[in-house]
């Protein structure tokens, strides 16, 4: 079980601002987020697109944006848990209890809810035979790509993912690329660069067919694919990846009794608290009159929410407003030797 001052859901913008808010009023987080990296929308939607309404700073991408504010927390040594989702939360005494999918447990009196859009999680292929085999020969992530050097991977998928995956592993694999449409939606230049390494046979594309089933023992050694007239072909693999996209969703959010209105946490603008004590809501994820679904409207939202927490995590004490430029016990926290 871990004890903490605050528990943090997303590590998308908002709740990386929050976490270094907290910091700087001397209390402790934890954050936990579904995607198996920091960042949020910024990361995993658009870390190549240069964003310009980020207060003082002109023009940055999601992936420089991303780490910045992980650089700007360093100095507090918080713990992130990747890959994992808050499922469940109860009430004692108090007192948050927080479960996540892997198993992890956190007692805290305070939950802060940056979830953005909900979690993110693939759009997974519909036969019922691939999750036998998910995580381990059917994929719809690479962490390593290292474990294809010299195998046979079939690769699912129209859009960028799909494309930059079949250029980079047909390098060092057998690549097949089946999309269920004759037009890929990727960038131009990768769609001439599959046109060009499948006519140097470096690569097989099969188009107007997707998956029909997959076949094997410990590990996949078949894939069916079904093309639009119903023929089935059946090619040898040791990989299935699949990059259909990511769906988001407020999954476990739903059901732990908060005020919900079109996907949507409804707070009060003096410190982000939701309808239930102790539970804050900041970033897209929450709702106001007048609400901007912008990065920086979930940064002073983080900061209010931060300074919310801090009567339930130190009750005996006062909060005690102060400048960064000008707190010494602001700076010795960052770490600012003078
Ligand atoms: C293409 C695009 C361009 C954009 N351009 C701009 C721009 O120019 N300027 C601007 O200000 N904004 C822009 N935005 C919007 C901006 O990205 C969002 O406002 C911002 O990301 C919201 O931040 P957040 O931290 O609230 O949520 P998110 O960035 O969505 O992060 C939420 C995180 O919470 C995690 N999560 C959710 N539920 C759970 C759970 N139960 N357990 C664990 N983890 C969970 C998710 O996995 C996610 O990582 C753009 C958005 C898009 C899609």
């Amino acid at each position: 079980m871990i004890d903490t001052d605050v528990l943090i859901i997303g590590a998308g913008p908002t709740g990386l601002f929050c976490a270094q808010q907290l910091g700087i009023i001397g209390l402790k987080c934890e954050v936990v987020d579904n995607l198996d990296k920091i960042g949020g929308q910024c990361i995993e939607l658009y870390p190549g697109k240069p964003i310009y309404d980020i207060p003082a700073i002109p023009e940055c991408t999601g992936e420089e944006l991303t780490n910045n504010l992980i650089e700007q927390i360093k100095p507090f040594n918080f713990n992130f848990h990747l890959s994992d989702r808050v499922q469940k939360i109860n009430n004692k005494n108090d007192k948050w209890h927080v479960k996540t999918l892997k198993g992890k447990e956190f007692i805290a009196p305070n939950i802060i809810i940056a979830g953005g859009v909900g979690s993110f999680e693939p759009r997974k292929f519909p036969p019922k035979s691939c999750e036998k085999f998910e995580g381990n020969s059917v994929l719809y992530s690479i962490k390593d790509k290292t474990i294809f050097k010299g195998k046979t991977v079939v690769i699912f998928g129209g859009g960028d993912s799909a494309l930059d995956w079949a250029i980079e592993l047909s390098k060092n694999s057998k690549v097949t690329l089946v999309h269920r449409r004759d037009e890929f939606r990727g960038a131009q230049a990768s769609v001439e660069k599959i046109k060009e390494l499948q006519k140097e046979k470096k690569i097989d594309v099969i188009t107007k067919s997707s998956i029909n089933d997959v076949k094997g023992n410990k590990t996949l050694e078949l894939v069916e694919i079904k093309n639009d007239d119903g023929k089935i072909i059946s090619i040898n693999a040791d990989y299935a990846l699949g990059f259909f996209g990511l769906i988001m969703q407020l999954g476990p959010i739903l059901d732990w009794g908060l005020n919900i209105n079109k996907k949507t946490i409804p707070v009060n603008t003096e410190n982000f608290e939701t309808n239930k004590k102790g539970i804050f809501a900041i970033g897209d994820i929450c709702s106001y009159p007048g609400k901007l679904k912008l990065i920086l409207s979930g940064f002073h939202e983080g900061a209010l929410a931060a300074r919310g927490c801090f009567k339930y995590a130190r009750p005996n004490e006062k909060y005690r407003f102060e400048f960064t430029t000008t707190s010494k016990t602001v700076k010795d926290r960052i770490g600012i030797k003078e």
